[in-house]
């Protein structure tokens, strides 16, 4: 099961991480974008881990809540609201149980991630973080069907990270249809999407610490 310190480190982790890719997410958005995917998101996730503080509140739908809500009022791009609405929702759909089952996970991060495809009109294989974040709730959905022991949530969230990065590599032949990228039309072929990259490091982090 995942208590709220679970997803509280998660943050704090995904904070890191952001700030240490910051500089390829900015590079990636500088080919197809306005060269602030890496600012944007550093700026989003250092707010929410001050303004946290140390002590996670008492369930996981709290913290995520509490994170997408920062995201949104912090990040002026359009990853602030997509990211901030995938939080928040997923976090709306775990409601105020103190801990959460994988399955339980995947089910809220689904509906998470029809918030974002609700927000921001855009569809699978339009290359936008929705190319790595539902491959990605796929793959949870699959794991969490099988049994739900420490170990396998590690296997779990795995199985979550390679969708997701697998997702995200895909991006590179397609063509915009969402976001600013769209606006390249055929230029924007070739290129890896920042938002589908950024979206594989949330599950490249779950994973790691759920080890
Ligand atoms: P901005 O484009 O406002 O500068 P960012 O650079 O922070 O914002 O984020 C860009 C990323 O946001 C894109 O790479 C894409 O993955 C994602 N994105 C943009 N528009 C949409 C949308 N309508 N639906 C889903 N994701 C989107
Ligand atoms: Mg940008
Ligand atoms: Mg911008």
């Amino acid at each position: 099961m995942l208590d709220s310190a679970f997803f509280h480190r998660w943050t704090v982790a995904v904070a890191a991480a952001v700030d240490r890719e910051a500089d390829r997410l900015t590079e990636l958005d500088s080919a197809i974008g306005d060269a602030d995917h890496g600012s944007n998101l550093r700026r989003g996730f250092a707010a929410v881990v001050d303004a946290q503080g140390e002590d996670p509140p008492g369930s996981p739908g709290a913290v995520l809540g509490f994170a997408g809500r920062k995201l949104i009022s912090t990040v002026g791009g359009a990853s602030g609201p997509l990211y901030g609405t995938l939080l928040r929702r997923t976090g709306k759909a775990l409601g105020e149980t103190p801990e959460v089952s994988v399955a339980e996970l995947a089910a809220a991060l689904r509906a998470g991630t029809d918030a974002v495809a609700q927000l921001g009109g855009a569809a699978p294989g339009d290359k936008t973080m929705l190319d790595a974040l539902i491959p990605a709730v796929e793959a949870l959905e699959t794991a969490a069907e099988k049994d739900d022991t420490k170990d396998d949530a590690a296997a779990a969230f795995r199985a979550a990270r390679d969708a997701a990065e697998s997702g995200a590599l895909a991006t590179v032949p397609l063509r915009a249809r969402k976001g600013r990228a769209s606006y390249l039309g055929e230029r924007s072929v070739g290129h890896q999407d920042p938002g589908a990259t950024s979206a594989a490091l949330l599950f490249r982090t779950f994973a790691e610490i759920a080890e």
